[in-house]
């Protein structure tokens, strides 16, 4: 069940502070705290959907469209035209990297790759 009370609902409510790079009425997009690389940015509809496949099955076509819209306004205003990668995690038990924040969002990367992320890719290669 979604939790009105994880971090990005906070964000979007505007109880919590974040770094914005796009906002339009259905979405918004804001610098991830840890990034992976020198561009790390979440883009996140406003409404209440907990990971891709609820967002995917229950948005509404203007939600969907205005997502959209804010991932490709904020791709623009970051300029990494077709230089990165977009990823979803979705629940506990996802193979490579779990969901941490249980509401639907985009992770947008660019850029050279942070310590923290060779960090993960190190760790990754050396389980057994
Ligand atoms: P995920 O693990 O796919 O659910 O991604 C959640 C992401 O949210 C992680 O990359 C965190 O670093 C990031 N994150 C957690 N809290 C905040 C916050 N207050 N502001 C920005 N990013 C955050």
């Amino acid at each position: 069940m979604y939790d009105k009370d994880n971090v990005f609902a906070k964000i979007i409510r505007g109880e919590i502070p974040s770094k914005k790079v796009v906002e339009n009425e259905y979405a918004i997009s804001f610098y991830d705290v840890n990034p992976m690389c020198k561009t790390h940015v979440l883009v996140v509809p406003r409404g209440e959907y907990e990971n891709i496949l609820d967002f995917a099955r229950r948005a509404t076509p203007a939600e969907q469209t205005g997502f959209w819209d804010c991932f490709v306004k904020t791709a623009d205003a970051l300029g990494v035209k077709a230089e990165f990668n977009v990823f979803a995690n979705a629940g506990l038990a996802a193979p490579i990297f779990n969901q941490s924040v249980f509401h639907f969002h985009l992770h947008l990367i660019a850029g050279e790759k942070t310590p923290a992320c060779l960090d993960v890719m190190r760790e990754m290669l050396c389980e057994k």
